[in-house]
């Protein structure tokens, strides 16, 4: 199946240079999204991991259904202030300003295998940070499954310790 054509492409949004890939007309299709999902499950799989890794908002819409295949957890990956009792941070740099991101810390535990799923990679700034907070837990990322892969971004080489599967390709 041709996933590329399913995505939307809307050039200078959210702000002028970025072109910015769109996957809401892909969800829309269920054959399209199951397709996703079976690849992500294959993958995934293989990568003998207990947990789903999933960075909000769009980690939730691929990650949740492979982990409920998978039959194991699912630790969400927030935005500062989010989630309730103690937490731990990570903060990245972005082109202008930076970004936090925040797990439980009774979500992973020493020994748990991380797969981390999300939309897409860019700069891998915030996949970057999720494996950190993994470690600082002491768990260990087993791999990374995104749909979608920028390749000109630089993502691939800052995390070029782990295992990464992507689906569909931009320069
Ligand atoms: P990064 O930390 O730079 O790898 O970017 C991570 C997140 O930002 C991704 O999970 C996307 O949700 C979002 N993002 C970054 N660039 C784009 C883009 N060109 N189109 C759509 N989403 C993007």
């Amino acid at each position: 199946m041709d996933l590329k054509e399913k995505i939307g492409i809307y050039e200078d949004f959210p702000i002028e240079g970025i072109s910015f890939k769109d996957i809401n007309s892909l969800l829309l299709e269920p054959k399209a999204f199951k397709h996703v999902i079976d690849e992500m499950h294959l993958v995934a799989k293989a990568l003998d991991a207990n947990i789903v890794g999933i960075p909000e908002a769009r980690g939730y819409i691929f990650g949740t259904p492979l982990a409920y295949l998978l039959g194991i957890g699912l630790v969400p990956v927030r935005k500062p202030g989010k989630l309730p009792g103690v937490v731990v941070s990570e903060e990245y740099k972005l082109e202008y300003g930076s970004n936090i991101v925040e797990i439980q810390r009774d979500s992973i535990k020493p020994g748990d295998r991380i797969i981390l799923v999300d939309d897409l990679l860019a700069t891998g700034g915030t996949l970057m940070a999720a494996t950190k907070l993994v470690e600082k837990l002491g768990g260990e990322v087993s791999g990374i499954i995104i749909l979608i892969e920028l390749t000109d971004l630089g993502g691939r080489e800052l995390l070029k310790d782990y295992f990464i599967h992507s689906m569909i390709t931009y320069p």
